[in-house]
């Protein structure tokens, strides 16, 4: 049924509140291909107390608080949360119903200089494709494997594997292969592959901000922002300190855009 379809409409919900918006995320799915539909629902702030032990929030609560927002049209919702989730994992689906937590990955995607958005597109493509897998009629839980190889599934058992996951936001061989027999839709496939190229992809913004976390950087930034202010309040020595300004501005630059660079080098497939 799902291979007839032209489209897949995913709303996409906030539940409880988290550190960015959802907004440009679905402007960037959308923009990337034309195969999925994406959408913001209106948020669910109140998401209430954890319902299991050891302050985790199940599955069926979480997926039951996204499913308010889903309209006749869609045919996924996705919840994103930053709570912990049922079993400490970093997402799961059912039934097309996706869930996805930030707890852990934040902090993990920070290490790694990426933004956290980066793992939330891509546990979006992987637990799409898992619940399409299934309903095309492969193993339940078929495509997830144990073993860390930078594939879109990874379990990422050891949570620290989730780096790599998202650094190389990949689909191993063996798991498309899986897909072809299984006959998941190729659009469908195609349209994920789109949103894992973007997701590997480092953005100018991106390397700005890695740039300012170095110290480096930091430290020409501050002289900047220091000769503007100087040549502002004190005009005595005409120019001098704008120039040394430009100049530190141009290091900073060339700073910014070597990671640029050098991070889209080492992320080409
Ligand atoms: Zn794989």
């Amino acid at each position: 049924m799902s291979k007839d379809r032209s489209k897949l409409n995913l709303i996409l919900v906030e539940l409880g509140s988290l550190p960015f918006s959802l907004k440009p995320v679905v402007a960037r799915l959308n923009r990337v291909q034309n195969y999925l539909r994406f959408g913001v629902g209106d948020p669910v702030p109140q998401i209430g107390d954890p319902d299991l032990d050891s302050y985790e929030y199940s599955f069926s609560k979480l997926s039951g608080l996204a499913s308010l927002r889903r309209r006749e049209q869609e045919d996924y919702v996705v919840g994103i949360t930053s709570v912990p989730l049922e079993g400490d994992w970093f997402s799961t689906s059912l039934a097309r119903s996706i869930v996805i937590t930030t707890h852990d990955a934040d902090r993990f995607m920070a290490e790694a200089g990426l933004p956290v958005e980066k793992y939330v597109e891509l546990e979006i493509v992987s637990n799409l494709l898992a619940s399409e897998y299934y309903l095309a009629g492969g193993q339940e839980h078929g495509l997830w494997h144990p073993s860390p190889m930078g594939c879109i599934f990874d379990f990422a058992g050891i949570k620290r594997d989730i780096i790599r996951k998202v650094r190389e936001a990949k689909i191993e061989r063996v798991c498309q292969s899986k897909m072809d027999i299984a006959n998941v839709a190729k659009s469908l496939v195609q349209a994920c592959q789109s949103i894992l190229n973007q997701v590997r992809k480092t953005s100018l913004t991106d390397s700005a901000k890695i740039a300012l976390k170095d110290p480096i950087a930091g430290f020409l930034l501050g002289g900047v922002i220091v000769s503007v202010f100087l040549e502002i309040i004190d005009q005595a020595y005409p120019l001098a300190r704008l120039y040394s300004a430009v100049a530190l501005a141009v290091v900073l630059i060339v700073f910014v855009l070597s990671i640029y660079y050098r991070q889209n080098r080492g992320s080409k497939q």
